[in-house]
């Protein structure tokens, strides 16, 4: 799937899938310390979880997808009473399930000066009417993939059909190859568990693909303050050691399983 470059949302009043919008300080890839707007779209094709370290970290977009409830407009707003910010962190769910919304807000960033990170898990490549500052790729390997019987957040036990849709767009090699040479930068960030168990997977990954290692900022896995205390300091002494990037994640520090933060 791929976006017609003249896909554009007429109506900017209308509510869009965005299901939280607000201001935060990038703590995730090679923006980190930037004050940004960020806008999660709603709905995933992925069902993450990554075992000890729990469900996918916005598992309301995705596993038990909301509503949206913000427009165009509530977009264009929070950037007239923010001034200061010119970063855009568009994150989701998964933000190219929505190829107008995504193309509408490149349209916005690029008029506005504005630098727009899309986060990622590379299912779709998006050809954007102006080519995205930078990708946020996070491909999810084996160790994201639910087990069957597991309760998800919301009680709901993981059962063939789920575990079929995670898989269906997992690691789409052809869209993240389309979707690097497109857009103007990009890197890659795995979530790596206390038993580093997707290492020969994530290794494979990055020759395929042909990724330097300047390029991959390896992020410990946790949805909140505990689990991620649990990978992160094997994390950060494999990236020491290997030659990565390593990105903390200080908002679950800050801030735990607060939303909007
Ligand atoms: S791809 Fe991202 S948003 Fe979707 S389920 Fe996985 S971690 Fe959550």
């Amino acid at each position: 799937m791929s976006a017609n470059k003249t896909n554009r949302i007429q109506d900017h009043n209308k509510k869009m899938p965005i299901v939280e919008l607000y201001t935060a300080v990038q703590s995730e890839g090679s923006r980190a310390g930037y004050p940004t707007v960020v806008v999660r779209t709603t709905g995933c094709t992925h069902r993450c979880y990554f075992g000890q370290a729990g469900w996918c970290d916005s598992w309301y977009t995705s596993i038990h997808a909301e509503k949206g409830q913000y427009s165009i407009n509530d977009v264009k707003q929070i950037y007239a009473k923010n001034p200061h910010i010119k970063e855009m962190m568009l994150t989701g769910g998964s933000p190219t399930m929505h190829p107008a919304l995504v193309n509408e807000l490149i349209n916005f960033s690029h008029d506005n000066q504005i630098f727009t990170t899309l986060e990622t898990e590379g299912s779709h490549f998006l050809a954007t009417d102006y080519p995205i500052d930078l990708l946020s790729i996070s491909p999810k390997f084996s160790n994201s993939v639910p087990k069957l019987g597991v309760e998800t957040p919301q009680g709901k036990i993981v059962n063939e059909k789920m575990l079929k849709q995670h898989n269906k767009f997992r690691l789409n090699y052809a869209a993240i190859q389309q979707s690097i040479a497109y857009h103007h930068d990009y890197h890659i960030k795995p979530v790596l568990d206390a038993e580093l168990s997707i290492l020969d997977e994530l290794e494979s990954f990055l020759k395929n693909l042909n990724i330097p290692d300047s390029k991959v900022w390896a992020m410990p896995a946790g949805d909140d303050r505990a689990a991620l205390f649990k990978s992160y300091g094997t994390v950060m002494n494999y990236v020491r050691d290997r030659g990565w990037r390593f990105t903390p994640r200080p908002h679950i520090m800050a801030f735990d399983t607060e939303r909007c933060v």
